[in-house]
């Protein structure tokens, strides 16, 4: 089982597969990971998740390194995946850059 998830690309895997690898082998992602075991499923009204959302980037791109914007998006983009047909969840509603050639793990653009 796949318990380690990236926060960006979302990539699943297992302690193995990252053993002797400085952050994730795909984008390149070097900040924390988390555990699939802390997945879980809550009830919230979609306005009070989009100001959550909202007022979290404003936080992150006054304050956040390149890191923390791709983290952001990251779980922005796993919101949306699960709501394909709402409105933007996000003012800015940026997408992070997954390229696995930037060694540093700087994706965000
Ligand atoms: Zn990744």
């Amino acid at each position: 089982m796949k318990e380690i998830r990236c926060i960006v690309c979302r990539t699943l895997f297992d302690h193995k597969e990252l053993k002797n690898n400085n952050g994730c082998p795909i984008c390149g992602y070097q900040g924390p990971t988390m555990l699939t075991k802390g997945d879980i499923n809550i009830n919230i009204n979609w306005f009070e998740l989009r100001l959550i959302c909202a007022w979290s980037e404003s936080m992150v791109l006054n304050i956040g390194d390149e890191h923390s914007k791709n983290a952001f998006y990251g779980v922005i983009k796993a919101i949306k995946d699960q709501l394909p047909n709402s409105e933007p969840i996000t003012i800015f509603d940026q997408t992070p850059i997954i390229n696995d050639t930037v060694p540093d793990g700087t994706l965000f653009n």
